[in-house]
């Protein structure tokens, strides 16, 4: 788990450039350790959501208005997981969430009165944008219509870890003796099938070393860019094929630390429901127009996310730069030519990181549920059954994909598949098919509910 510390101190949390939450209670692996580790309380206190919102023009959005339309809204994406659910045929050539909820929108405004129309379509396109960092896309048009429903979320809301999200490898490393842990070496190669009963790994540094079972865990956005040089031979063309119809986007966070609080005390986040943008404008020129809101970490900082090309064009910004831009949108919608600009500007650069090139997967348009299996299943040994080249990480997972706990359990699954074929070959017994994992719990292929994989889930 690489996630840098935000070098910016505040009273209460250690804030971090990557993830920050964990993403529900109930079944969550993650939520479990940290509470039995004494990483969290098990009541956290929430301070108020409240929000203000405004146009471009400054002139604040009455919050009815907003509360009307996140209802809708929420009708809209529940509709959008049936398909997966029900499997519903989707309108003709309507392939992503975006291109549904835009038709839902068209209807849903046609019944409006003409002057009630404008401002809830800019709402609307405020909460896409806000959808497209949470799914990790460059935006709802790039999301599978048919296959959004694949993603679970667990109920219990997000609960921060006060000591930062890093603080979960503490419980994570204990009983892992320190001397078997060998950090600072980038693997440049991975040989599978030189020696039938070995993996080789070769370290940029040049070190190998040699292993019955090897689970690999590089990000799918790592995959994506190199996988034809990092294995050898190139994995099998099903594979690499899924790798690359899956999605992995960048999605960036933006700190702006202030000397003094400005926004009102009262609000918590301020949200930008942005006119119409011209797509042909270059993406210099309009990459702030995907910022959707500032909430506020303190009274005096501020987290803005961006996401798509956008946030990879950020990413060659200087933070200072950032953070002059930054000022000028709150200015803008707050319609107070005095906002200060921030003290210290903090932002995230996934795409660039040679060990990351982007943040979380989802699944692309064009691809499924299916291709996730594929890349997370493992490549056997000659016998057909040992798991020899393991894969893991949130890009396996099925349901839990672009999160934590997702990763967690696919590295669980791996290495419990590496146990069951070990202690079976002990036995004399034949291994499990390394294809079916004994312990993870994957959802069965024709479940329409949730409860046979929640059942699944082992919270010891
Ligand atoms: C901005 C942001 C916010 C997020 N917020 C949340 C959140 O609030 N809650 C949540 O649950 N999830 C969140 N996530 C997603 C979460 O961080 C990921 O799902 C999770 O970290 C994935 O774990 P992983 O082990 O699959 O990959 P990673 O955590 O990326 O770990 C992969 C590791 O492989 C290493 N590596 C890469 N290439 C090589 C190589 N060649 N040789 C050796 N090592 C290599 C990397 O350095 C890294 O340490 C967020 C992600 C981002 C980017």
């Amino acid at each position: 788990m690489y996630n840098p510390a935000l070098p910016i101190p505040t009273d209460q949390l250690k804030l971090q450039l990557g993830a920050m939450w964990i993403h529900g209670v109930l079944g969550n692996p993650i939520y479990e350790l940290a509470v039995r580790s004494g990483l969290i309380k098990s009541i956290q206190d929430q301070p108020v959501h409240s929000l203000m919102a405004c146009r471009e023009d400054g002139r604040p959005i009455p919050f009815h208005i907003v509360q009307e339309v996140y209802d809708a809204y929420e009708q809209f994406m529940d509709r959008c997981v049936e398909y997966f659910l029900c499997k519903y045929e989707p309108p003709d050539g309507v392939r992503s969430v975006g291109e549904h909820i835009r038709l839902e929108v068209d209807l849903y405004l046609a019944g409006l009165p003409e002057r009630e129309r404008d401002v809830r379509r800019l709402l609307f396109e405020y909460l896409l944008k806000r959808e497209a960092v949470i799914a990790g896309a460059h935006s709802m048009d790039e999301v599978d219509l048919l296959e959004c429903g694949t993603y679970c979320d667990l109920p219990g809301g997000n609960i921060l870890l006060p000591e930062g999200y890093s603080s979960i490898l503490g419980p994570l490393r204990q009983g892992v003796p320190p001397e078997t842990l060998l950090l600072g070496h980038p693997v440049s190669r991975v040989s599978w099938s030189a020696r039938p009963d070995r993996v080789t790994v070769t370290c940029e540094s040049g070190r190998r070393l040699s292993a019955e079972h090897v689970v690999c865990t590089v990000p799918l956005g790592v995959l994506k860019e190199r996988s034809e040089r990092l294995f050898e031979p190139p994995l099998p063309a099903a594979r690499t094929a899924a790798i690359q119809r899956l999605g992995f986007g960048t999605a960036n966070k933006i700190f702006l630390e202030y000397d003094r609080p400005f926004l009102p005390a009262n609000v918590t986040e301020l949200l930008l429901a942005w006119g119409p943008t011209d797509p042909s404008q270059p993406v210099a020129q309009r990459w702030q127009r995907k910022i959707y809101s500032f909430s506020k970490m303190s009274e005096t900082l501020l987290l803005a996310w961006v996401v798509g090309e956008e946030a990879v064009h950020m990413e060659t910004l200087p933070m200072d730069e950032v953070g002059r831009v930054c000022t000028e949108v709150l200015a803008t919608f707050l319609d107070d030519p005095c906002v200060p600009r921030p003290k210290r500007t903090v932002c995230s650069g996934w795409k660039s990181q040679p060990y990351s090139r982007g943040s979380y997967s989802f699944i692309k348009t064009g691809s499924t549920q299916a291709d996730i299996y594929t890349v997370g299943s493992p490549i056997l040994a000659e016998d057909g059954k040992t798991p020899r080249l393991l894969f893991a990480g949130e890009h396996c997972h099925p349901s839990f994909y672009s999160t934590v706990h997702g990763a967690y359990l696919t590295g669980r699954s791996a290495v419990q598949q590496i146990l069951s074929a070990t202690a079976a070959a002990d036995d004399g017994r034949p291994a499990a098919a390394a294809d079916e994992p004994p312990t993870l719990h994957q959802p069965d292929e024709d479940a329409t509910d949730l409860s046979a994989w929640l059942a699944g889930i082992d919270l010891t």
